[in-house]
């Protein structure tokens, strides 16, 4: 029998029932637009406040530094561009990580075409980043942003925010948090960051939901023009229904924290301790990483392989970062860690939403053990 176990949901979850319910409600009672000057349109506005009210709460923020979004796409292009265009009379350095999501790193290569010097800071295979290095670059230069995750996606390391966001602040430049995998995953502090976005559809929302949090301190060029909403940072008609969906979905990550964090940890123990007395693994995610997501690699498979044989069985995985997972090539999270390019080309990422049981956990292990049993090793 075909099982049915979803390990991607650093990829996607499906929306929750109450956040679906929550879009179907607003868009069709308070369909009118956000911003027209009649009564329907007042009554959808003061809706859009309260879903924005709802969120600077969850998040202790004010209510004027959310700033909805289609997804931490738009954002983190919004926040990249947006702040070194307008910094950029005085800022010749931004800097990043080298393991940031396309999504971030691929602006930063933008803005270094754009005549920024841009410093991409190093990590280790345990995840840490080297603060040393980012403290020199702070000095060196007048730097305006700093752009680094709160979780990483594909290995789960959990970067040190509040120290980077302290150097920050020492040398006057403002920090940037992607925080899309963190959100429902790890604590966030408040006092951590100037920027933070994110998606819905990560936190079982609905895709094309998400928000910029922009610290009143903060100033920055929008990059979609034309319209007045959003404080003028992001023009275009209100979709209210994903807006309102996305703090429904945020209230229930929230609140069901403690007991998806509980099963994550044992699920994630019960897989290394399976997956250490295999043979040919070597499992890339440190001990440090969020227990929502493990990734390991293949020294003898290839990992591509494997992965469609569990989706031929009704498991399904990730080789790495779903945006990009079927170019062909390695991870260059787990190369810049210092794996070499086998590890890196060979990668299988399980993740979790804290939903899953032990007893597919088990199931999980004995398929992988069967299937490295019976196919081909890679020449
Ligand atoms: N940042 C990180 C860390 C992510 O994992 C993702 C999604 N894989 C994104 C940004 C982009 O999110 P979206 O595709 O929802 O815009």
């Amino acid at each position: 029998m075909k099982e049915n176990i979803y390990f991607d949901c650093a990829a996607t979850l499906p929306p929750c029932q109450q956040a679906l319910d929550t879009f179907v409600k607003m868009s069709k009672d308070y369909f009118a637009n956000a911003s027209a000057n009649h009564a329907l349109g007042f009554e959808a506005s003061d809706k859009l406040e309260k879903a924005r009210a709802q969120i600077a709460r969850y998040l202790s923020v004010k209510p004027e530094e959310v700033i909805f979004t289609s997804g931490a796409s738009e954002g983190n292009n919004l926040v990249i561009r947006g702040v070194s265009e307008h910094d950029r009379s005085w800022a010749k350095q931004i800097i990043t990580t080298k393991a940031e999501h396309p999504s971030v790193s691929v602006v930063f290569d933008t803005m270094e075409k754009e005549g920024f010097d841009v410093v991409r800071l190093d990590y280790d295979k345990e995840g840490k980043l080297n603060l040393a290095e980012l403290e020199k670059a702070l000095q060196a230069k007048k730097t305006s942003l700093v752009s680094v995750m709160a979780v990483n996606n594909e290995v789960g390391y959990i970067f040190p925010i509040k120290e980077v966001y302290d150097l920050c602040h020492k040398y006057g430049a403002v920090l940037h948090v992607d925080a899309t995998q963190a959100i429902g995953k790890e604590p966030i502090d408040p006092n951590s960051y100037d920027l933070l976005t994110f998606s819905g559809h990560k936190i079982a929302g609905l895709k094309g939901s998400g928000a910029l949090i922009k610290k009143s301190n903060v100033n920055l060029d929008p990059q979609i023009v034309g319209g007045s909403q959003e404080f003028h940072l992001r023009a275009g008609t209100t979709p209210l229904g994903l807006d309102c969906s996305l703090a429904t979905a945020l209230r229930i990550t929230l609140e069901t924290y403690p007991e998806r964090r509980k099963n994550a940890v044992a699920l994630n123990q019960l897989l290394r301790k399976g997956l250490k007395e295999i043979d040919e693994v070597v499992i890339t995610s440190p001990e440090t990483a969020t227990p929502f997501i493990l990734n390991f690699a293949l020294t003898k498979h290839k990992g591509s392989v494997i992965a469609e044989a569990l989706s031929n069985e009704g498991i399904y995985v990730s080789t790495k970062s779903a945006c990009n997972a079927r170019e062909k090539g390695y991870s260059s999270v787990l190369a810049n860690a210092g794996y070499p390019i086998d590890i890196a080309s060979n990668a299988i990422r399980l993740s979790f939403s804290g939903q899953e049981t032990l007893a597919e956990g088990e199931t999980f292990l004995s398929v992988l053990k069967n299937l490295l049993a019976t196919i081909k090793e890679r020449s």
